[in-house]
């Protein structure tokens, strides 16, 4: 039976890991995979969330399951992290979900559910993985012009004149904040358009947050998604702990929803239960049940605002510095741009064989489409590193 199948075509962020990881030069640099890195290049798991994960080892006295909504206190925990305390809870449900990722896939299959085949309109560019995702649930996908790769701005003029065109009922998915893979962010202003675009031409907002933390703080990166839930009658939202609690692997996030009333909350959240079921049945507990620890614990919950704290700080000094080192190298001004963007990622403006040239002749790693991780910039080797992206330039 496997004999008709063609073998999947390789992730290319995956591949790259295997490329450095292979590689035995002395000082290569790796900013591919999107995984926050201290100054050692480690990924340590986050005291608070240790703190949890000793107490839940010390007080769980039972597996058995809970449910297909997960946790319901990580739940509720989730929905105050992004909508803040002011948000009107009669109307909002949130479901936990295997990561960020399975919470994008919930809230599809609920948008199967309501209006087959519906169309999605992303980011141009966006995360990959949002078109499968999409397409695996039955919706059809569209996209907004989103990034200028010289100027490193937004298209928002190009961008609104897009979502302007799209059909009642579509859905329009938004980073809620460090945009993946860019960095270029909507200001506060620009997120006041978008919401009265969604609202004149009856579109649903989706939005994505999975790096809320790591731009401008906890409550600023969820400032647009928080505008839209005051103005919009409906909008989906998956959002994940993987980065800022850094908890990847053990996959938490949630979906939610938010309805004109409660009792169309209720009966969304049933759809996508439902759907869950189907899918995985119920998520995993141990990580949401540590995060939800570390958010219901005062002392907890200030330690670990305090590390996400220094992880952004760090990647923002990185940025400035990296923007400096650029300048000096290139005698120009045209990278400036990584110091004004946000979060985890910039996508630089080179061309798929300026990437391969670094790779190749040296040893620094990025996604083919010049999409660097932030985090993985070598505090004590910036000017090597800029030295080397300017002579491949030309
Ligand atoms: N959305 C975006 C934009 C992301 O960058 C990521 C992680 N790379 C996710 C969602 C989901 O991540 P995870 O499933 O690991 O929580």
């Amino acid at each position: 039976m496997f004999e008709t199948l063609q073998p999947a075509p390789a992730d290319k962020i995956l591949a790259l890991i295997g490329l450095y990881r292979a590689d035995t030069r002395p000082g290569k640099v790796d900013l591919g995979v999107g995984v926050y890195k201290d100054r050692d290049g480690r990924t340590p798991v986050m005291r608070a969330v240790r703190e949890a994960e000793k107490r839940l080892l010390a007080s769980q006295d039972t597996k058995t399951y809970l449910g297909l909504a997960g946790d319901t206190g990580f739940n509720a925990a989730m929905i105050k992290l992004a909508f803040g305390d002011k948000a009107d809870l009669s109307r909002i449900r949130a479901a936990q979900a295997p990561g960020g990722s399975g919470a994008l896939r919930l809230v599809a299959e609920l948008l199967q559910r309501t209006r087959a085949g519906a169309t999605v309109w992303l980011s141009d560019p966006t995360w990959p993985n949002h078109l499968p995702v999409m397409r695996a649930a039955g919706l059809q996908v569209r996209d907004y012009p989103y990034f200028d790769a010289t100027s490193g701005a937004v298209r928002f003029d190009d961008m609104l004149a897009a979502l302007k065109t799209a059909n009642s009922g579509d859905v329009v998915l938004l980073h809620g904040c460090c945009h993946n893979p860019t960095g270029a962010n909507l200001d506060a202003a620009q997120w006041a358009k978008v919401a009265d675009v969604l609202l004149e031409r009856g579109l649903l907002p989706f939005v994505d947050i999975a790096y809320q933390g790591f731009g401008e703080g906890l409550d600023a990166d969820a400032a647009g998604l928080r505008l839209l839930a005051e103005k919009v009658p409906e909008m989906v939202v998956a959002s994940s702990c993987s980065k800022n609690f850094a908890v990847y692997r053990d996959r938490v996030g949630a979906a939610m929803i938010i309805a004109k009333d409660g009792a169309q909350a209720d009966v969304a959240m049933s759809q996508m239960l439902a759907a869950a079921r189907a899918l995985y049945s119920m998520p995993p507990d141990h990580g949401a049940a540590a995060v939800r620890m570390v958010l219901e614990d005062a002392d907890l919950k200030k330690d670990w605002e305090t590390e996400l704290e220094e992880m952004r700080l760090r990647m923002l000094r990185l940025r400035v510095a990296f923007a400096e080192a650029l300048r000096r190298q290139s005698n120009s001004d045209r990278f400036d741009f990584v110091a004004s963007h946000r979060g985890m990622f910039s996508r630089l403006g080179l061309t798929e064989a300026q990437v391969e040239r670094l790779r190749t002749e040296h040893a620094v790693y990025m996604v083919g489409d010049s999409r660097i991780n932030v985090a993985g910039l070598p505090e004590d080797g910036m000017d090597d590193l800029a030295k080397a992206i300017v002579s491949v330039l030309d």
